[in-house]
Order: C-alpha cells, then sequence, then structure tokens
C-alpha cells in the first residue's frame, strides 16, 4: 500500500488546481479519478468559462478572485496552451436589478476599474448586443474566458511535473476514515494522512453532512454559428451576461468557432449525477427554446443552432460555496456546493485548501465555512 501525506478526491476543476497546489509546496500528494481527466461527465467541461473580478454574487468573493486572477496567471505562464482571453466582460441589466446593484457594491467596496455605459452607448460600441431603451451596461475590462479543458489539464500537468501521483479512470469505492485514511479503488488501496474531497457534483458521497445542502442541476449549453460581418463572430468580442425578467443568459463569443449561449437561472434537479444520462428530452427543448428566444432577440449575429451539451451545477441553498473541515475528521477537508460559478476561483480554492492542510489560517475564505447552513 502506498502511503501519502495528502489524497485528492476527484480531478476535476478544483482538484487539478488542489493537487497542483500541494505537490509545488512539497507534499507527496496523489489525485484519483473516476473518468479521463477533462471529461464531460461533471462540471468542468464545455470549452468556456467566464472570469471577473466586480462579482455580483458578493463583494466578500474579490479578494479569492485577485489571488485567483494571480494564480492562473502563474499556471498560464507555465503551461505550453492558451488558457485565457482577456476580452472582457458587458454585463447587462435594469440598473436596480439584482446584477447591477450587485457588481456596484464590489466595485465600490474593492474599487475595481469598470466602464459605465447607457444603452445607447453600448448598443454603439456593442453593435451585437440588444440592450433594452431601459438597462444600463458595466463593461469589465480584466474579466475574461477561460477555456476550461484547457485549464484542467494544464492543473493536472503541472501537478504531476511537480511530483504528484495521478490516477485517471480509477474511481473511489469505498474510505476507511481514521488516523491514517485508507482509499479502496477497484485496482489501488492508497493510505493519506489527510484527504482533500473536491468531488463536485459526487461530493456528499464522502461528506455525509452535506447532503442536505446540496443540489444537483442539470444545465444545457447551446452553440449557434455567427456572422462574420460583426464582432460576434471575433473572438476578442467581450463575453456577455444579461439579467432579464425571464432570468439570467450568459454566453461568449465565437471562440471555437461558434457562440456559446446557456441559461445561469433554473436547471433540472437530478438524484445523482449519474441521472444525468437518463433521457431528459423534454427538458432539453425546453431549455433550447428559452435559449433560441434569447439569442433571437438579444445577440444580433447568432445565426443557426449548432449543438448542445449538458453540465451539472451542483447548488447550495445560498448559492456560495462551502469550503470546511469535516465535522467529524479534522484531517478530511472538502470545497463543494460551487453553485454554477465556481471554475474562475479553482487555483484559489487550491491555494485555501493547500493553507488548511497544514492547518494555516484562510481567513479570505471564512465567510464559506459549513456552519452558516447549519
Ligand atoms: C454549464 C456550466 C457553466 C458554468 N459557467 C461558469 C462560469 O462561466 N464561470 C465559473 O467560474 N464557473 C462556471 N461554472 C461552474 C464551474 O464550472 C464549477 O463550479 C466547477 O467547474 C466545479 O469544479 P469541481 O472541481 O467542483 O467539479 P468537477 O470539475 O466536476 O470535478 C469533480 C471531479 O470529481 C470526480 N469524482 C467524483 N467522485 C469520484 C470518485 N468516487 N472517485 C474519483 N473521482 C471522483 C469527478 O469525476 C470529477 O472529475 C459553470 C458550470 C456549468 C455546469
Amino acid at each position: 500500500m502506498e502511503h501519502y501525506d495528502v489524497a485528492v478526491i476527484g480531478v476535476g476543476g478544483v482538484g487539478s488546481a488542489t493537487l497542483r497546489t500541494l505537490a509545488l509546496a512539497g507534499f507527496s500528494a496523489v489525485g484519483i479519478e473516476q473518468f479521463e481527466i477533462a471529461h464531460a461527465n461533471g462540471s468542468s467541461h464545455g470549452e468556456t468559462r467566464i472570469i471577473r473580478q466586480a462579482y455580483f454574487e458578493h463583494p466578500d468573493y474579490v479578494p479569492l478572485l485577485k489571488l485567483a486572477y494571480e494564480l492562473w496567471e502563474k499556471i498560464e505562464a507555465h503551461s505550453n496552451r492558451t488558457l485565457w482571453l482577456r476580452n472582457g466582460l458587458l454585463e447587462i441589466g435594469p440598473p436596480d436589478g439584482i446584477l447591477i446593484q450587485g457588481i456596484e457594491s464590489s466595485v465600490q467596496t474593492h474599487d475595481l476599474p469598470v466602464r459605465r455605459l447607457t444603452a445607447d452607448e453600448c448598443r454603439k460600441t456593442y453593435p451585437q448586443y440588444h440592450v433594452p431603451e431601459d438597462f444600463v451596461a458595466i463593461f469589465e475590462e480584466n474579466a475574461g474566458v477561460l477555456l476550461v479543458e484547457e485549464c484542467v489539464k494544464s492543473m493536472a500537468e503541472q501537478a504531476t511535473q511537480a511530483g504528484a501521483t495521478l490516477f485517471a479512470n480509477e474511481p473511489i469505492q469505498k474510505i476507511d476514515f481514521g488516523n491514517t485514511h485508507v482509499l479502496h479503488t477497484a485496482n489501488q488501496t492508497i493510505a493519506a494522512k489527510q484527504v482533500v474531497v473536491t468531488a463536485g457534483g459526487w461530493a456528499s458521497n464522502w461528506i455525509a453532512p452535506l447532503r442536505r445542502h446540496l443540489q444537483l442541476r442539470r444545465k444545457r449549453l447551446e452553440w449557434y454559428s455567427a456572422t462574420s460581418s460583426r464582432s460576434q463572430a471575433d473572438a476578442r468580442c467581450p463575453a456577455f451576461f444579461y439579467e432579464l425578467p425571464q432570468g439570467y443568459f450568459y454566453g461568449f463569443p465565437a471562440i471555437i468557432q461558434q457562440v456559446k449561449v446557456a441559461e445561469h437561472s433554473g436547471g433540472k434537479v437530478l438524484p445523482n449525477p449519474e441521472a444525468q444520462n437518463d433521457d431528459h428530452a423534454a427538458y432539453d427543448e425546453e431549455c433550447r427554446r428559452r435559449v433560441d428566444t434569447f439569442a433571437r432577440e438579444y445577440l444580433l449575429d447568432a445565426q443557426e443552432w449548432r449543438k448542445s451539451q449538458s453540465c451539472i451545477y451542483t447548488v447550495s441553498p445560498d448559492e456560495h460555496f462551502i469550503v470546511d473541515r469535516h465535522p467529524e475528521f479534522e484531517n478530511v477537508l472538502f470545497a463543494a456546493g460551487l453553485s454554477g460559478h465556481g471554475f474562475k476561483f479553482a487555483p484559489a480554492l487550491g491555494q485555501i485548501l493547500c493553507d488548511m492542510t497544514q492547518g494555516k489560517k484562510t481567513s479570505i475564505a471564512d465567510f464559506l465555512r459549513l456552519q452558516r447552513l447549519t
């Protein structure tokens, strides 16, 4: 049986970042992933993720985002892939809505640079986006797009280059928690002094107290062809996020040939992550209809629908992350319930989990403790 300082369960977005950080910090670390690295069964796939700092969800995330930005810079500098497109983000909504008010709150609290545009100014600068007369827009130049699978692969590669052991296609079947934890897969028995659970939609299989807090939701992504006459067909066009009476919609210019569009609100509740593979035809059709309707009205360059994909949101009751120690086992840590907005934070969460394994203070993530929900 191999012995490690730390075992990371699940090498997706947060797990690959955590494994990399642990290995760079000199731990003997092992990551165990049930599928290939950068697979399409969890929450870290579908080409692109928005990264931004003027965080409408809560200003408390901004220090974590500043850390994430620093770390993504380093990860990209050590990667031979493009990971991060700095094309900015245009956020559009009613001036008194959750989106614009939330951004303003983060901007004021942390003095972040953004550009405010009236509907008219926005239409002139970005003619590819429809802006209702009574809406406003905020352009965040420092925002951009992460190429999600490339990021996961790069972080996993950097972890192994720094000395981590990585097992892919090895589902963990059982863990005997104790002073030393013993993890069992079909082919391996692994001992570790500490365990970090970064299992996304599967987190509550290992952290039972999370079961009553986490809800899994099926989310759909739609891709459309784009006209080349205007700039949405240009990958340098900003990503977008709309608050509308019918929900939150967001997307990306044609970075990989097509415009990607999705609805952030809603989602079909799933009993477990494997239920993603059941038949959801009626729900998927409804999602497509909603996104088609949005794209027709608001994205003046999006043309023919091309393809769809599904992904899982693991949602906490207040839609904030849960990062903590297992209530019963001091040496078991986790990051879960990332509620559909966690990828941009992956390196910062990896750093915090690594610090927690060393008993260091992690006060910038204190607002994410499990205790708030109990
Ligand atoms: C459609 C969609 C759009 C999103 N858009 C954005 C966005 O624009 N910006 C943003 O910041 N975030 C976004 N998010 C959220 C973000 O992608 C997720 O919060 C993040 O990727 C979750 O990472 P994770 O590591 O928790 O989960 P995952 O990446 O799913 O990783 C968990 C891993 O654990 C593995 N695992 C589970 N159980 C076991 C086991 N028993 N043995 C071994 N391995 C196991 C899984 O196979 C998986 O690889 C979006 C999410 C979705 C679905």
